[in-house]
């Protein structure tokens, strides 16, 4: 049963630093594109970021444009843009909602950071199409209409194991944007700089699992929601002193939660599992259904998509091919099952939310007989909502509360 008082989950204290840290990198993209003070690559968010800050560009992630125009709910009215121009409503609407903003000249950084007029127009366009191949027909039309280079990774994808071969591959693919990468910066690649910069990453992502891995406390310090937002600097600062900063500082908020027994959801019912995408435009909606419910949400297959543990200093273009192969989001069905059945177990999680995220097939693993498969194995029950990562038309409030309730009353009759 829904608790009458209204149950929330508590505001983390180093938001405020996050912001700053977030408000001061898009204040730095806008300056180095207005100015023309350093290049300005963007990225895919597991495309070679390391390789591009070593380099000296700064880089900016359309996909986290396009959670933005999720998150403030603008994607409906600029999807529209995009489909006139002939990008199906079907296809990925990270992608639909960020070419159809800049073809309305719409960005949601005006708002959050007065005096910003646009995106940082691009100097070089940087894919790995380790995640879905949308990324690279995403970064093509911005190839063609803005007249710059567009490069990137091929990756295999749906591997069961990462073999050597599969590094091999990643590791020429990305060896080879080099030459590309130096005549547009205008550098050569630092090698010792690019060490650095793969450390970094490599402490950004330990601490930011570390942080995640608070949440295996009952209660647990925070939730999926809170990672959903905290994940920020690990996307895009990863290689830098500030997102390591950052996570320092976070880790040691939930260490604190922990040891005062403060839990991000009072009372603490349920713990369950998220698989799959946010629903960007309903994370708040979303929070407090579970809250209401003293269900947390511990743990995410999402949250995880930043953890790297294979980035080496001292093998750093091999080890950036490994981590971009080894990501659940590459993987096939047989180790996704086996990390998913790991996880439950890890979390200690009641039940599991698979979010069907109707244009990003790619990252939805619904589709397979996964959930199935799953609860068959684990005895963990599984409930598939159907939704959109930005496309509000995708998704019923109502049903998903309807079948929300509902999977949260066969979990307390089965404790
Ligand atoms: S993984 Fe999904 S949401 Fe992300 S860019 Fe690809 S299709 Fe879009």
């Amino acid at each position: 049963m829904m608790d009458d008082k209204k149950t929330v989950r508590k505001k983390i204290q180093t938001t405020d630093q996050m912001n700053k840290i977030m408000a001061d990198y898009f204040y730095g993209l806008n300056q180095a594109a207005t100015t023309g003070s350093q290049k300005v690559a963007w990225c895919t968010s597991v495309g070679p970021v390391e390789l591009l800050r070593a380099m000296g560009f700064v880089v900016y992630f359309p996909e986290n444009h396009a959670a933005m125009l999720g998150a403030t709910r603008t994607s409906n009215e600029v999807i529209p843009t995009a489909t006139a121009i002939g990008y199906s409503p079907d296809i990925c609407s990270y992608l639909t909602s960020d070419i159809g903003a800049y073809l309305k000249g719409i960005t949601p950084l005006s708002k959050a950071y007065p005096g910003i007029k646009s995106v940082p127009k691009p100097d070089v366009l940087v894919y790995n199409t380790n995640q879905c191949r949308d990324v690279q027909d995403w970064f093509a039309w911005y190839s063609r209409t803005l007249g710059v280079p567009c490069i990137g990774v091929s990756s295999p994808k749906c591997i069961s194991d990462v073999t050597a071969a599969h590094i091999d591959d990643v590791t020429r693919q990305i060896e080879a944007l080099i030459p590309t990468l130096v005549s547009i910066s205008e550098q050569k690649l630092d090698l010792a700089r690019l060490r650095e910069v793969v450390s970094l990453s490599r402490q950004c992502t330990d601490i930011w699992k570390e942080v995640l891995e608070t949440a295996t406390a009952s209660p647990a310090p925070l939730t999926f929601f809170d990672s959903a937002i905290h994940m920020g600097p690990a996307v895009v600062l990863r290689g830098t002193r500030e997102a390591v900063a950052y996570y320092r500082l976070l880790l040691s908020e939930m260490k604190e939660r922990i040891g005062s027994g403060i839990a991000a959801v009072d009372g603490e019912r349920l713990r369950l599992f998220w698989e799959g995408l946010p629903v960007w435009g309903r994370l708040r909606q979303h929070s407090e259904i579970f809250a209401g419910f003293k269900a947390n949400i511990v743990a995410s297959s999402y949250g995880s998509s930043w953890i790297f543990p294979a980035l080496d200093p001292d093998d750093p273009i091999r080890s950036m091919a490994k981590a971009y192969l080894e990501l659940f989001i590459v993987r096939a069905d047989v180790y996704k099952e086996k990390h998913l059945q790991e996880m439950l177990e890890k979390f200690r999680v009641d039940g599991i939310i698979f979010h069907d995220s109707k244009t990003c097939p790619h990252n939805a693993n619904t589709h397979y007989g996964l959930p199935q498969r799953l609860e068959m194995k684990t005895g963990i029950p599984a409930l598939v909502i159907s939704g959109d990562v930005t496309d509000m038309r995708c998704i019923s409030d109502e049903q998903t509360k309807t079948n929300i309730e509902a999977f949260i009353e066969q979990l307390e009759e089965g404790k």
